[in-house]
């Protein structure tokens, strides 16, 4: 997922200089500075949801759906939310104590190097641990719902359907699903999802829900308009210098032709007296 991610970021940027620089509208400029504003925007809320793949899991987010009780096992015992890549602590200095020593991987390894390698549960070299596949199977089947839809300080409605709801106007993703399933549907169908206004090709770099691109296609309808305009001119421009190159090369090569033509009139005349 950050691969994926610093893969968008790249793509980003690269499309916005390969934008055609002929076209510069005020309204263009202004968009630009818009569309800029919420690139920055959603990298941020982006970069929110991808530690979701790091650090170990938000404990108010999943507490959202499930019970406390359910929860208890898998909390990472450096940071106190839901263990990510849950990593069982083992020491021999431990072996009294009756509870799973859980934490997440990330918050381990930070740790451990934060810490000169000491283990977390009591100042000691040495520390052993090793992954517990089995709580990773229980953390993964846990049910969640959309970060973004979280994010946006939406209540789950008692709405169960999956897919977007307008109501109200307001767009919101009703995701509710297993956490493992969670980043296949945030870069795939999550109507919260950013996508590419249709004119992208055009340059208009405006990035927007599903839902909001249809008020921007009405809104900026003049803009695309223009844009794609201005495009269309420019390539009949080009269109009608090939043609007039091409026109001066047909009368070239005429000439060229009828000079052949004198040429070996004049040698069949020189045969002839000869
Ligand atoms: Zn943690
Ligand atoms: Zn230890
Ligand atoms: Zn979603
Ligand atoms: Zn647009």
């Amino acid at each position: 997922f950050l691969i994926q991610f610093k893969k968008k970021k790249k793509g980003k940027i690269l499309d916005k200089n390969s934008t055609p620089k002929k076209i510069n509208y005020q309204r263009d400029k202004e968009m630009t500075s818009m569309s800029e504003e919420a690139l920055k925007e959603e990298a941020k809320s982006e970069l929110k949801l991808l530690s979701l793949e790091h650090v170990c899991f938000n404990k108010d987010w999943v507490l959202r759906l499930n019970p406390r009780s359910q929860i208890d096992h898998f909390i990472c015992l450096i940071c106190k939310q839901i263990a990510n890549s849950p990593m069982e602590i083992s020491c021999p200095q431990h072996e009294q104590m009756d509870e799973l020593l859980i934490v997440g991987e990330d918050c381990l390894n930070q740790y451990l190097k934060d810490h000169n390698n000491s283990c977390p549960i009591a100042p000691h070299a040495n520390c052993k641990y090793s992954r517990n596949r089995a709580l990773q199977r229980l953390v993964g089947d846990l049910t969640v719902m959309c970060p973004r839809q979280c994010m946006q300080g939406g209540q789950q409605t008692g709405n169960e359907t999956e897919g977007e709801s307008e109501t109200s106007g307001i767009i919101r993703c009703n995701f509710q699903g297993k956490l493992k399933e969670l980043n296949d549907h945030l870069s795939n169908d999550c109507s919260l999802k950013a996508i590419d206004c249709w004119f992208k090709p055009f340059g208009c770099n405006q990035r927007c829900s599903k839902h909001n691109l249809n008020d921007h296609l009405i809104s900026s309808m003049k803009f695309h308009f223009d844009m794609v305009n201005q495009l269309f001119q420019s390539m009949q421009q080009t269109i009608q210098s090939q043609r007039g190159e091409s026109n001066q090369l047909k009368s070239e090569i005429n000439q060229l032709r009828l000079q052949m033509k004198k040429m070996s009139k004049m040698q069949i005349q020189t045969n002839s007296t000869n």
